[in-house]
């Protein structure tokens, strides 16, 4: 190939972002907060496939939502012609695994997933056609306690990522009965306004009305707040479940707007849905989104089981943590090992193999396609690796059994350079980077921010 023309390059999907090391320890940091925050509620993480049968989607979301109408990415599989589609949510998934695998046979389930999900949409800011989500799924919890803990690991979750500014916005959306008698109130009034319907709102009239509710049309925004609300329509039940869900937030100093025409998109949702939304992100400022499905799981086939549950968009959440201005720069290693030589080499082997032993990170200088393996590039790429410590090792400190140790961050003016028998370096390094007596592993972190 290299004789000849140079190939074409090959441009990645559109809409479909590389996640690059530069925003790892952002994502890592995120993954880490996560893990443990939804850990301290006893969630249980579950991990289901990408690729889903296309009926799950269409029968649990509802053949009438924007996902199924037009966002899947659904094909044929070539060896048997089943429909498949590559999962826009999970939540569907994981009912569908919990259902298959009787998982809430001895009792409720608290489960939570994290992954990417695909969705055939207009790639803008916020908006991706492959993005990822965290999601919760309570599954076999009928009351609004467990409502109020979700939206309460959400509130901690923020707290824990250092974010601000994102506020909570609580709506119930009733039963069936209270919808469908909304729903033909909503028609009516939305006919005796068909000049000010959208043409988007117009295919809707008759199929999901709520949502023009949802509409972002700034010219429909005046008619949709004077339309019926759903919340008039609640009957007992329904009120002391939303009343349920408030007494508890309020009673944890949770603060919430209610917003009685937050609609979600997915057919599934009854009573309680929830919205976190920021300003700071532009058209794109829902970074969660939940709600109670207690008929999903009979939909897809199971017994009946009430549930609650959300998701959040990764990719959203992670730029409200970069814009709250906190650096994330990582640190590739703790220490550099430079070496210039055979026998300094294959002792730079042994000592990196001890440090790591010792619980840090190491980089040892290898040959590189593009050369660079003169004494100053080393220590230029042990400079540019965020590197405490370069550790230095040629044919004298061989000779010596000694290796070069040299403080790479140091004030100007102090002195940084010290050698250190080979046997020593690994507990000479770890003193220096971890700090001496109370140190402890695996509260060693690599990356600041
Ligand atoms: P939107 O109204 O923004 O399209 P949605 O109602 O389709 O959102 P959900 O299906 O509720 O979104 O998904 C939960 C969260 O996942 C959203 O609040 C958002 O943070 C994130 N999300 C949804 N779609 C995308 C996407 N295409 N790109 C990036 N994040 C997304
Ligand atoms: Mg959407």
């Amino acid at each position: 190939m290299s004789d000849n023309k140079k190939a074409e390059k090959i441009v990645g999907v559109k809409g479909m972002n590389d996640i690059l090391p530069a925003d790892a320890p952002l994502w890592e940091l995120f993954e880490n907060t996560v893990q443990t925050v939804l850990k301290s509620y006893g969630f249980q993480q579950i991990r289901t496939p990408i690729v889903e049968p296309t009926a799950l989607f269409a029968r649990g979301l509802g053949e009438v939502t924007d996902i199924v109408e037009k966002e899947m990415y659904s094909f044929q599989d070539s060896m048997n012609g089943d429909a498949l589609t590559l999962r826009p949510e999970s939540t569907a998934g994981v009912v569908r695994a919990a259902i298959e695998h009787n998982l809430t046979y001895e009792g409720p389930k608290r489960l939570w997933y994290a992954g990417p999900m695909f969705r055939h949409e207009k790639p803008q800011r916020g908006r991706y056609r492959q993005f990822h989500q965290v999601g919760a799924e309570a599954l076999g919890f009928s009351g609004p306690d467990i409502d109020a803990e979700l939206i309460m690991m959400c509130q901690r979750l923020w707290d824990d990522l250092g974010l601000q500014d994102i506020r909570l916005e609580l709506n119930s959306i009733g039963n069936a009965d209270e919808r469908n008698r909304h729903r033909a109130d909503l028609i009516a009034y939305f006919e005796q306004h068909q000049d000010v319907l959208d043409a988007e709102a117009k295919r809707r009239l008759h199929t999901n009305p709520l949502r023009i509710l949802d509409t972002k049309n700034p010219t429909m925004q005046q008619m949709v707040n004077g339309a019926p609300q759903l919340l008039n329509y609640l009957g007992d039940e329904s009120r002391a479940h939303f009343e349920g869900v408030q007494k508890i937030l309020r009673h944890n100093a949770i603060p919430f707007t209610i917003n009685p025409r937050l609609v979600r998109g997915m057919d599934y949702y009854n009573r309680t849905v929830f919205e976190w939304v920021t300003d700071q992100l532009g058209a794109q400022g829902t970074v969660c989104a939940g709600g109670r499905y207690d008929s999903l799981v009979e939909i897809i086939g199971g017994k009946h089981t009430p549930a609650c549950g959300f998701a959040m968009g990764i990719e959203r959440l992670l730029e409200l943590m970069k814009a709250s201005g906190e650096q994330f720069a990582p640190n590739q290693c703790d220490v550099y090992i430079v070496h210039q030589g055979e026998a300094a080499q294959l002792q730079a082997f042994v000592v990196s193999e001890r440090l790591r032993d010792a619980g840090l990170d190491v980089v040892l200088h290898c040959a590189s396609a593009n050369g660079g393996s003169s004494f100053k590039s080393q220590m230029k790429r042990a400079d540019a690796s965020g590197a405490a410590y370069a550790i230095i090792i040629g044919d004298d400190e061989v000779a010596n059994g000694v290796a070069a140790v040299k403080a790479l961050r140091q004030a100007e003016g102090e002195s940084n350079q010290t050698t250190v028998p080979f046997e020593q370096v690994a507990d000479y390094l770890v003193d220096q980077i971890v700090g001496g007596d109370d140190h402890d592993d695996s509260e060693h972190v690599h990356y600041h921010h």
